[in-house]
């Protein structure tokens, strides 16, 4: 059936201006905008007259099997049923759109809980974003697996790390994700800033990804673990808390995308229970680091590294569903105008994904994915926190008018 979105403002993100205009979809595709064909009588049209619409928000960094209200103290499903995660991350998912994200990348799921839920999606089954999902985290030996045993695959050496990502590769994994330096969440042994896997087992995780036309997303905090992961041939750096203009610069040179996720310490602080339950160590590491993150992500972007938004929903506080707070904090933070900061969410993260074709901007033959706001997001970014429309490959979840 054709459907119209009928009278929004249609924001162009490669232009960076909007245009008025009708926008006729088929088949879950934008079939043309404003060419000045007219509904006919069996045509299903949506009016949108007034509203602000803008490309489905595209997040690259999520959790959604990661609970959000775990105070990280042991295994955070300790106890649970698997189906008990299962349901978890169906919600996490329904409520991830509903906040304004039509697609995601989750970097880090739980025994592939998070590959039912896309499949479940994908079938229609269940409401959602698009998603594309990594499977099990590659990791060294490390302390980390006892807060995640069912989010590590742990693998140490090329040929290790070779099987690891064939591994999920096989449990229908999109791409591959590797730990490159030491994480915040994870146990008081480890270091943050410590160097995981080393360059060449790095290269032998992109081989493996690039050889089944996927890409490999490098979690990485300081300067040799960021610089590794870009001379690897990794398609993006996750967090980059630590870097320097040298690292920033070979990121650049590369094209390797920089995935801030600069919510998390607000996130985490914003929720009180959370803030006072959470295990210290791992506090205190968020504290202080929040500064010299959000000037990072500032001199990264000044630098030319390519930037897609990422929240790393799912740590603590870090709520399914509030992923537009990081388009708030890249502008008021670190930096980002409301421009930039939408473009890292649509098209930046659509060509990160390599899916530039089909997602990314409100353009004749991509997907239906569209968002509409009451206000103009562009002169405040606030605005993106308010969704009033969420439409996903033509179907619109949600229309609060
Ligand atoms: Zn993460």
């Amino acid at each position: 059936m054709t459907q119209w979105l009928r009278g929004g403002s249609i924001y162009d993100v490669a232009a960076g201006a909007y245009r008025r205009g009708d926008i006729r979809i088929e088949a879950g595709r934008i079939a043309s905008i404003s060419d000045g064909a007219k509904p006919s009588g069996d045509d299903m049209v949506t009016d949108v007259e007034g509203a602000y619409l803008l490309p489905g928000f595209i997040d690259c960094h999520v959790h959604l099997c990661s609970p959000t209200h775990a105070a990280y103290r042991n295994n955070v499903w300790n106890g649970k049923l698997p189906g008990e995660i299962a349901i978890y991350a169906a919600e996490a998912a329904k409520r991830t759109l509903m906040g304004g994200i039509t697609t995601a990348r989750d970097v880090g799921g739980w025994d592939y809980h998070e590959i039912a839920v896309r499949s479940a999606i994908n079938s229609g089954q269940i409401p959602g974003p698009r998603l594309f999902c990594a499977g099990r985290l590659l990791s060294i030996t490390t302390a980390t697996t006892a807060y995640f045993p069912g989010m590590y695959e742990v693998a140490d050496g090329p040929e290790q790390v070779r099987a690891a990502a064939r591994k999920q590769l096989a449990h229908g994994a999109d791409l591959i994700k590797v730990m490159a330096t030491g994480a915040m969440t994870s146990s008081e042994y480890e270091d943050a800033r410590a160097i995981q896997f080393t360059l060449e087992e790095l290269k032998a995780a992109v081989a493996v990804a690039e050889e089944n036309f996927k890409h490999c997303a490098a979690h990485a905090h300081a300067t040799d673990g960021i610089k590794n992961a870009a001379l690897a041939g990794c398609r993006s750096v996750e967090h980059g808390t630590f870097g320097n203009e040298e690292v920033y610069g070979v990121m650049a040179e590369k094209g390797t995308y920089l995935v801030p996720t600069t919510c998390t310490t607000s996130a985490m602080l914003a929720d009180n229970e959370i803030s006072a339950s959470l295990t210290p160590h791992i506090k205190e590491r968020y504290l202080a680091t929040d500064d010299i993150h959000l000037k990072n992500m500032d001199l990264a972007k000044r630098l030319g590294v390519p930037v897609a938004m990422g929240t790393d929903a799912g740590t603590p506080g870090n709520h399914h569903g509030d992923n537009t707070q990081e388009l708030v904090r890249m502008v008021e933070g670190a930096g980002f105008t409301p421009h930039e900061a939408v473009h890292a969410a649509t098209l930046g993260a659509a060509t990160m994904l390599r899916r530039e074709a089909d997602l990314g901007s409100i353009d004749e033959g991509k997907y239906a994915d569209i968002i509409g706001f009451a206000d103009d997001p562009l002169a405040d970014i606030t605005v993106t926190r308010d969704v009033r429309l969420v439409m996903k490959g033509g179907d619109v979840m949600r229309y609060d008018r």
